[in-house]
């Protein structure tokens, strides 16, 4: 409000002219400090929120000379296969789905799976996943979307046109996306259920979203603000600890330039190295504590 002749300048009265104007001296400075303090107490538990990191499978001996740039050729690993749940403020926000249909389980060995939806069960119980971000439309972070029937989708829009378009075409790029997860894109669309993020976006409070480095079209991760600080959860963006340890870039992107700026960003972001996530790290499920069998609490 701009203040009018006769009105003090910061302070709006109220319309009758009577009000906090009226309260006598320390009464009202009483009152305003315990607003003060409701209104700072509100906004900061407004703005944090529980993560989760919750894997639902294991893909066993795994050449790390696809995920590290330029690794050993004779390295294995056994990656995790993981999505992410961020809790709060009426929202259960999944990031990544996972996989569940069949063919993936002809065409890879893969260990201690269960099907995503109830992975994230064994957190929410009865409660629904509202939100879905999908970081990237890889098969194994976005096949298990129309497994949450009810979630507004997240995704960045050149991600989704690309994929939906000019990847099917002659000279496009579509290795690890699945037609079928693609559909389903096109679906939740058609339905009002899909959001199109344009690059570098909040879509809740203390929730941000981030163009990740190349390693689809246009891949993204999340920033999370929680008790301890700013989590990010980086996703395929940044596949192994080793990734950030050792400055190395993932081995699969589009651009690895852009891919070590992005990693280089998550540092400025995360409250601290260590709550920035990889996507299939196995550490993850033994550098932070148990909450039940396959998930563990990352804030
Ligand atoms: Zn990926």
């Amino acid at each position: 409000m701009i203040a009018t002749k006769g009105q003090k300048a910061g302070i709006c009265p109220s319309p009758t002219g009577r009000g906090w104007r009226e309260a006598p001296g320390e009464g009202r400075r009483f009152i305003q400090m315990a607003f003060l303090i409701l209104l700072l107490a509100t906004s900061a538990a407004a703005q944090q929120y529980e993560v989760y990191a919750i894997r639902y499978a294991v893909i066993p001996d795994f050449p790390v000379s696809g995920l590290i740039a330029d690794a050993d050729k004779t390295r294995k690993i056994d990656i995790a296969m993981m999505v992410w749940l961020i809790r709060g403020n009426g929202r259960n926000i999944l990031v990544d789905t996972g996989f569940y249909r069949p063919q993936f389980f002809k065409n890879w060995k893969v260990n201690d799976f269960v099907r995503p939806d109830q992975a994230v069960a064994k957190l929410l119980k009865s409660d629904v996943v509202t939100d879905v971000i999908l970081t990237h439309a890889h098969w194994d972070h976005a096949d298990g979307t129309d497994l949450f029937p009810r979630a507004q989708v997240w995704i960045q829009k050149d991600e989704y046109t690309y994929y939906t378009g000019e990847a099917w075409q002659p000279d496009g790029k579509h290795g690890g996306i699945e037609p079928e997860d693609v559909k389903e894109l096109v679906r939740a669309n058609l339905v009002g259920r899909l959001h199109l993020v344009d690059g570098d976006q909040e879509i809740a409070p203390g929730i941000r979203l981030y163009i990740g480095g190349k390693h689809t079209w246009q891949s993204q991760y999340v920033s999370v603000a929680t008790r301890s600080g700013t989590v990010v959860l980086a996703s395929d963006n940044m596949y192994l600890y080793e990734n950030l340890d050792k400055h190395v870039p993932i081995a699969q992107t589009f651009d690895r330039d852009s891919n070590l700026r992005a990693q280089d960003r998550m540092k400025t972001i995360a409250g601290k190295p260590e709550l920035i996530i990889p996507g299939h790290d196995p550490a993850v499920m033994t550098r932070f504590p148990k909450v039940v069998e396959g998930v563990v609490r990352i804030d």
